[in-house]
């Protein structure tokens, strides 16, 4: 496939998983703001109960009560972990902003920059602005054609804003509550990313080998995990396996999962805007209610 169809569909498959995330948030926050009257009810009920000593025996006939108070709570964890998700990825920013920074640079061209270091490091970072980082050691780890077709495989990551991308996609994946598949397809968009700046590279140079090989090299070397906001020219086999042509991209179980998993979401949206929650007429009264001896209900 062309790099320019690929970079495409990267960029389609990107827009509807950060949709899903957006639906997501949005759902978690109407489920949030439509349970708090019946939760408030149902608090109003226990307090009173304590205070003018009447039976609760009715409150079992009040199942939508319940079932606000159980969705309720069932928000404010799946609030809690988007918020952990969005907390973690500034912080996760931020170390990487700290560790760019710490780089002894040795000289800047344009958006690249050679730190100083014996590693044949190469990478991309920057949110808004990427940079490529070029290791001055990299001339002895790697051939000059080796080098040329990293640095254009980067370019691809410069082009494509792919440490925004990534960190985004991989603050989704962390807000996201779990199910089944839910790490392979984001790490399909990854892996995609990826194979966009290989095969961008490899028609740059209009070869593929140095790619390959400078991959290989890496392999043997140790990988350094994914950060935020830092895209490594780090190996992964399936590129490899992809890049000689021993295996195939497999767009259609992610497609059908990705979409999948959308339809799942909006028919869930569909079911929690048409539910009849509990609406209280006089909300601020009852929470009015809640620190003074009113008796509303
Ligand atoms: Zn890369």
């Amino acid at each position: 496939m062309n790099y320019r169809v690929l970079n495409k569909l990267t960029s389609l498959y990107f827009v509807a998983v950060m949709a899903i995330g957006v639906i997501y948030l949005a759902l978690i926050w109407w489920v949030f703001v439509k349970t708090v009257p019946g939760t408030t009810m149902l608090l109003i009920y226990f307090l009173d109960s304590k205070r003018y000593g009447y039976d609760l025996a009715s409150i079992g006939d009040m199942p939508w009560l319940w079932a606000s108070l159980g969705l309720w709570l069932l928000s404010l964890v799946w609030l809690w972990k988007a918020l952990v998700a969005g907390i973690k990825t500034v912080r996760k920013i931020m170390s990487t902003e700290k560790y760019v920074n710490g780089l002894k640079l040795l000289s800047r061209t344009g958006n690249k920059v050679r730190f100083d270091s014996a590693s044949g490091e190469i990478f991309t970072a920057g949110m808004l602005h990427p940079t490529i980082y070029l290791a001055s050691g990299l001339n002895k780890t790697h051939s000059n054609r080796e080098i040329q077709a990293m640095i254009a495989h980067e370019e691809n990551h410069v082009r494509m804003k792919d440490p925004l991308r990534t960190t985004l996609a991989m603050m989704v994946e962390k807000g996201l509550p779990s199910f089944p598949m839910k790490e392979k397809m984001f790490r399909y968009f990854m892996t995609l990313t990826e194979l966009c700046a290989d095969k961008s590279a490899e028609e740059s140079l209009a070869d593929g080998l140095p790619l390959i090989t400078a991959l290989y090299k890496k392999l043997q070397l140790s990988n350094r995990s994914l950060s935020a906001g830092i895209n490594y020219f780090s190996s992964q086999s399936e590129r490899i396996g992809i890049l000689v042509g021993k295996k195939k991209l497999n767009w259609g179980m992610n497609m059908r999962l990705t979409s999948g998993v959308m339809v799942g979401l909006l028919v869930f949206t569909y079911v929690i805007i048409k539910s009849n929650f509990y609406s209280c007429p006089h909300l601020s009264l009852c929470l009015s209610a809640l620190t003074s001896v009113l008796k509303i209900h």
